[in-house]
């Protein structure tokens, strides 16, 4: 019998220059605890993996504290793209749907591709129709934005115009007239958010969303909802949800390489994971982190930047939320 277990990432990034008050940082271990503790009840309970990553998914998702839904990053024409994807480990059945800006919970959306439709992967116009066609929560644009990503889009444009969007990679940046109030700084960070989680049947499931990087051309699509680049499950190694610089994630088809590396070199997830972000990414400038459990239930929880929100609970134990290394 394994002790079901859910991991989850609310994005990695450089560590805010701006001092960080203790009270600043508790409110995003309390976020991160309260997301943890909702997916570990739906284990408790004896749900699924994958109704306990989209618990996760769809708690960081309404969290504006997290780049996802509620809170997700504006375009540079000051506008959201949504993105989302979802996999099941026992079947390798997955769903994903991407440039949505009116589905409250892409989580959802992608979740039901994989469940009601007889395709993989929806985006735009025909994800958002078959998304409201499904019956789910339609919002007008308007609901995800919050006045602080509003600053940061303008922040970006004024500051780092050209750069913005790949400009998240620890080279310094100028100082910015309002200090981000964020442990990882708000600017320089990846907030995709993701959870991974393997139930008491030993199925494994992971998820993630996103609003992209601040300041995106309209249609640029990241990783987040490409399976293998950015979300991946499979009962016989692990499942896997990524959070970096999306076109190195997708060029080193990352989520899908960790589980590639234990079924083919036999290696241990740890090993795998760290052989990904420490190793691979580097190597063609990839920042990032991400979230992987094994069919074991080991976890890893391995990122090349110097902070990472995460964390993961154990049923019948306390979760255990970090930000730094
Ligand atoms: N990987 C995401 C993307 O490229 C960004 C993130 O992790 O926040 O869209």
């Amino acid at each position: 019998m394994t002790t079901p277990i859910v991991a989850i990432h609310g994005g990695a990034g450089t560590m805010s220059r701006a001092a960080i008050s203790a009270e600043q940082e508790r409110q995003y271990l309390d976020a991160l605890n309260d997301v943890l503790a909702g997916a570990q009840d739906v284990l408790a309970q004896g749900g699924s993996a994958l109704d306990a990553v989209t618990e996760a998914v769809r708690r960081l998702e309404d969290c504006p504290l997290f780049n996802a839904g509620h809170g997700a990053v504006f375009t540079s024409a000051g506008t959201h793209e949504l993105d989302a994807s979802i996999m099941d480990g026992a079947t390798l059945r997955s769903g994903a749907i991407a440039n949505v800006n009116c589905v409250r919970n892409p989580v959802f959306a992608a979740r039901r591709v994989m469940e009601d439709s007889k395709h993989v992967f929806f985006v735009g116009k025909g994800a958002e129709d078959f998304a409201r066609e499904q019956g789910l929560e339609i919002v007008d644009p308007s609901y995800f934005s919050t006045p602080a990503r509003y600053e940061q889009l303008l922040r970006v444009q004024r500051e780092m115009p050209d750069a913005a969007v790949l400009d998240h990679d620890g080279q310094a940046m100028v100082a910015k007239e309002q200090p981000a109030a964020a442990p990882i700084d708000a600017d320089r960070k990846f907030g995709t958010v993701g959870a991974v989680a393997l139930d008491a049947r030993g199925n494994l499931a992971a998820a993630t969303s996103t609003g992209g990087i601040t300041n995106k051309q309209i249609g640029r699509v990241g990783d987040a909802p490409l399976i293998g680049a950015g979300c991946y499950a499979a009962n016989q190694t692990c499942a896997v949800s990524t959070t970096g610089t999306g076109e190195m994630f997708i060029r080193m088809v990352a989520a899908y390489d960790v589980a590639a590396q234990m079924e083919y070199r036999g290696v241990s997830l740890e090993e795998a994971a760290n052989a990904v972000i420490h190793d691979r990414l580097p190597r063609i400038g990839g920042k990032g982190g991400l979230i992987a459990v094994d069919a074991q239930g080991r976890v890893a929880l391995p990122f090349n930047t110097e902070g990472m929100y995460r964390g993961y609970a154990r049923v019948g134990e306390a979760p255990v939320a970090s930000i730094y290394r």
